[in-house]
């Protein structure tokens, strides 16, 4: 049985897959989240931080990938993402964002700026889906493009999914759903949100507000 520890902050939320013996760490955010994250890590017990076994980045946006390589000295574990995404980490820039609206256009200069510190991963996930069991984990990851190219979801069936920015809570209401940022084309995004409720998940967690009813996510991408 795996449980799932929700980690919160300000600017979005990591998740700390809690496996019999192994641990796996749901994104990173930014580096300056790094004493926060080990501190609710450590508050699960004193062996938690030494059963973090892997750093898994659901996408290579910098507000996620940003605080892996600090995080992974301090908990000698690896760091693992999909091809497709690994330009984030190996540049520390933020992939290409493509913009709809006026606000994504005036703030992707900015945003497009921010620089982490680069690194290598460890692992690299090829194709559309793996099993996660290696880690001491009873689930899947698939891949969700739509949000960039490269994004992951990870889907416990039947119970939940961790998608990552596929689909993110609102800013001024954060369990109601919403299009992520940076998406051009919502086609893409609606067709991996479908995807992950094939494997019929109650709640969606998010990079971003959240936690999402699943049924709610279906109206709002008309998936009915
Ligand atoms: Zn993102
Ligand atoms: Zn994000």
């Amino acid at each position: 049985m795996t449980s799932i520890v929700e980690i919160s902050t300000p600017t979005g939320k990591v998740y700390l897959l809690e496996g019999q013996e192994r641990s796996v760490l749901v994104d990173a955010l930014n580096d300056w989240w790094q004493k926060s994250i080990l501190r609710s890590v450590r508050r699960r017990g004193e062996d938690a931080p030494g059963r973090v076994k892997l750093i898994l980045l659901t996408h290579g946006h910098l507000d996620h990938f940003g605080g892996a390589p600090g995080l992974r000295r301090r908990l000698g574990c690896q760091i693992a993402i999909h091809r497709l995404d690994a330009g984030g980490p190996r540049t520390g820039r933020n992939l290409p964002l493509s913009t709809r609206n006026l606000y994504e256009k005036m703030a992707r200069p900015f945003v497009s700026r921010i620089r982490a510190e680069p690194f290598e991963p460890d692992v690299m996930l090829e194709g559309e889906e793996g099993d996660l069991s290696a880690y001491g984990i009873e689930a899947r990851w698939i891949r969700t493009p739509g949000h960039t190219e490269g994004s992951i979801s990870i889907v416990f069936p039947g119970q939940t999914a961790i998608v990552g920015d596929l689909v993110v809570g609102r800013f001024n209401a954060p369990r109601r759903p919403a299009y992520p940022l940076w998406v051009k084309d919502p086609a893409p995004v609606k067709a991996s949100v479908r995807k992950v409720l094939e494997y019929s998940p109650r709640t969606l967690l998010s990079g971003h507000g959240g936690p999402l009813d699943a049924d709610e996510v279906r109206r709002f991408f008309s998936l009915v």
